[in-house]
């Protein structure tokens, strides 16, 4: 029965399916008529259900032939390749991730499954109409105006202003011709050569190496090092064409896509047409129509979030990791994977070269590239007469504040200069909301979350408290929960609100915008707001991590920092990497155009080895002192990490099982690893689960994933509890 040739199979042969439900099996079918494709995208009865899958290879037969039942039908999507095929087995080994769920994130996006919901597009037909109305003759005017524009439904009738029953009568006589399938559309081919930038001799020999090695067709990864304002996107953008003119497809991943309006636009300007947008803002028909034209090549570019990484790109050339130290692309629940990882292997695996651009690069990337496995490219200069700002600090311990004050007299002298020249300051603290705590005055109780091991953060724009773990909100209450005392209550503590507050109290006459990403009730209004401030429509500027990144002010020329400490505190090892990195990628904000920026850091331990680092700029002296501190510790990147994370409503079972299993480390033993714990997760409790870690460290060549998953096998779990395992996790 089976096929001659191992990659196809004939109607009635036995095939393996992939499919997305929680099954740790293949599942056999019989090939349907007309047979399928090893790789085709098929939907198949389970039960009373049909679902998805992919045909993974010949099927088993270990189950009763008779009862096999047949593939319903192959979808009319490009089968996929083997390269992706490969790309998730091993990713899914990495991860120790069910090779289920990953297909979920190949298949999540485009919604394979569902009906495809296409909506009706319409152009101008061959037809004539029987009669001229005003409102006909609209809908014609309308069409024959926009070329080849395709409209919905909704759109044409609005455009015309007439109703959708004059379009329906149209399309009845041939004068509008109706379509389904916007998915099908192309995307406008980019044009590699339509606008580069002269580029300075520094970025040109940049943009030449990464061409260079793009021409080799196999795969690399070079850390493209820069000061922000070096001009790294300038530099990437030109292997991105470079990429284009060989006929393959690019990918450029970015932590904050929903911000990255500004971004579009540069790309837009470079190449002459829009690339493909990926993320979770994106509406469901633009996904499906993504997903198909990137898996036939009408999708040249890429922009997006991290789950860009597994769509089925015909032929993929370019990766780029903008901001690669940045911990977004470290997915924290469902599979735990890192883009910026994932995305070498892939790129091994397709041969395609990786660009990780970073003012501030992880210790990863940094000791990555000092161990000669990957490139290194360094931008030293600002472009054009823009210079690197002045860091400074201001020793808090001389200043004289009152206790719910928390811009000192010198940031005011700093902020009042600026103003009187026109020029804007940002002042940033990475704590959204009024108050991070609020206390009874009269019996000392903190408002809790009920859910979670956390605080809950005062919100007064939102007029309501917040917990930023589960995002659960409740009133403010007028009386205290625990003792009932009315008019207690107190905001303790400086969030982005509270600094906005205090500014307009220090500097009345200022326009002040305050950025923090609960303020805004849609991205667009988010970036629209960001657009008003980039053209100076806000004098003082206050911000969370949102405004850290990626946007140019030109007229900013005064980053304050008003809690340098903030990121110090706490036992996380990663914690003065983070740090350094927030701290610079802040004070690179301003002065970015013709004017020098000044940021001022307030600082209670100004002697700090971070601080000082920061201070000093001596970015590989920082560098170099992490890494031994990281490699005597024997931690990542010089030692291998996995946390393991139970779950459950009882606090007990997770402790309990923890027990277990750190009473039963054979397989770990076996390779030389160690395991911590268990000990509360560093989120402690989330909607009502308790979460206990156990931490689990080994040498550097060990083979971890085997080991832990033997180890993981070897207890039973009772239901409740849920275990999940984090390879390289962020925090340890
Ligand atoms: P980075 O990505 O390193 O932060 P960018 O590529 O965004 O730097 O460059 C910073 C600014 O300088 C941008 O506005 C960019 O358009 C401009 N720029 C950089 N290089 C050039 C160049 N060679 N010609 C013209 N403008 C440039
Ligand atoms: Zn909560």
């Amino acid at each position: 029965m089976s096929s001659p040739t191992a990659d196809f199979f004939d109607q009635g042969a036995l095939v393996g399916v992939l499919t997305t439900q929680p099954l740790d099996r293949l599942l056999d079918y019989k090939a349907p008529e007309g047979g399928c494709q090893i790789g085709a995208f098929v939907e198949v009865p389970l039960g009373p259900r049909k679902v998805v899958g992919v045909v993974w290879g010949p099927g088993q037969g270990d189950f009763d032939i008779n009862k096999v039942r047949s593939v319903i039908r192959v979808l009319d999507v490009v089968p996929m390749r083997e390269e992706m095929q490969i790309f998730l087995r091993r990713a899914a080994d990495y991860t120790l991730t069910p090779m289920t769920a990953m297909l979920r994130l190949a298949t999540r996006a485009p919604g394979l499954g569902d009906p495809p919901s296409m909506r009706k597009v319409f152009r101008l037909g061959h037809g004539s109409p029987d009669r001229i109305t005003d409102a006909r003759l609209r809908v014609m005017d309308v069409l024959e105006g926009n070329g080849d524009t395709l409209f919905t439904l909704k759109e044409l009738s609005e455009e015309a202003g007439v109703s959708s029953s004059v379009i329906k009568g149209l399309v009845k006589q041939g004068v509008v011709a109706e379509e389904d399938t916007p998915r099908d559309l192309p995307f406008r081919r980019l044009d590699p050569d339509h606008a580069g930038k002269a580029l300075t001799e520094d970025q040109a020999d940049c943009a030449d190496a990464l061409c260079a090695a793009l021409r080799t067709g196999d795969y690399g990864t070079t850390l493209l090092r820069g000061v922000t304002g070096s001009g790294k996107t300038e530099v990437y953008l030109e292997a991105v064409a470079e990429a284009l003119r060989q006929g393959r497809q690019a990918l450029v991943l970015l932590p904050e896509i929903a911000l990255s309006a500004e971004f579009l636009s540069r790309v837009e300007a470079r190449f002459g047409a829009r690339a493909a947008e990926w993320h979770s803002g994106v509406t469901m028909t633009e996904r499906r129509r993504i997903w198909k034209m990137v898996g036939q090549g009408g999708a040249q570019l890429v922009v997006g979030a991290r789950s860009a990484l597994f769509l089925p790109f015909r032929d993929l050339g370019l990766i780029v990791v903008d901001e690669e130290h940045d911990t977004s692309y470290k997915q924290e629940d469902g599979v735990m994977y890192n883009a910026r990882d994932m995305a070498v292997l892939r790129a091994s695996i397709c041969g395609a070269q990786v660009i990780l651009a970073s003012a501030t690069p992880s210790l990863e990337s940094w000791s990555n590239a000092e161990a000669g496995k990957y490139k290194r490219l360094d931008l030293e200069a600002r472009f054009g007469a823009a210079v690197m700002p002045e860091i400074r600090c201001i020793d808090m311990r001389a200043e004289t504040l009152p206790g719910d004050r928390w811009i000192s007299p010198s940031l005011q002298a700093a902020i009042k200069t600026r103003l009187a020249l026109g020029e804007q300051s940002l002042l940033f603290l990475n704590r959204r909301g009024y108050a991070p705590v609020t206390l009874c005055r009269a019996c000392g109780n903190q408002i809790g979350c009920d859910q979670c091991d956390a605080r809950m953060v005062e919100h007064r724009f939102l007029k309501r408290l917040m917990c930023h773990q589960c995002g659960e909100t409740k009133p403010m209450p007028e009386a205290c929960p625990s003792c009932a005392a009315e008019g207690r209550l107190a905001a303790v503590g400086p969030g982005v609100e509270r600094m906005g507050e205090e500014a307009a109290t220090l500097f009345p006459e200022a326009r002040i915008a305050t950025l923090s990403s609960d303020m805004f009730g849609s991205a667009r209004a988010l970036k629209e707001q960001i657009g008003k401030i980039a053209e100076g429509g806000a004098d003082i500027i206050i911000g969370t991590q949102l405004v850290a990144k990626g946007h140019n002010f030109p007229l900013l020329t005064l980053v304050g920092v008003i809690d340098a400490d903030l990121g110090l505190q706490g036992s996380d090892l990663r914690a003065a990497e983070r740090t350094f990195q927030l701290m610079r990628q802040v004070a690179g904000r301003a002065g970015r155009a013709e004017k020098p920026g000044t940021a001022l850091l307030q600082t209670f331990q100004p002697e700090h080895p971070v601080i000082r680092a920061i201070l000093s700029g001596d970015e590989e002296g920082f560098w170099r002192a992490e890494a031994a501190g990281r490699e005597a510790a024997g931690v990542p990147p010089f030692g291998r990490m996995a946390g393991i994370i139970l779950s459950s409503p009882e606090l007990q079972d997770a402790f309990d099982l923890g027990n277990t299993l750190a009473n039963n480390d054979g397989p770990l033993r076996q390779i030389g690893a160690q395991v911590y714990g268990p000990a509360p997760a560093p989120i402690a409790r989330i909607r009502g689960r308790h979460r206990v870690r156990l931490l689990v460290k080994a040498p550097k060549g060990a083979p971890l994933q085997g080991a832990v998953a033997r180890w993981v096998k070897s207890v039973r779990a009772p239901n409740t509890l849920r275990l999940s395992v984090d390879i390289d996790p962020q925090s340890f």
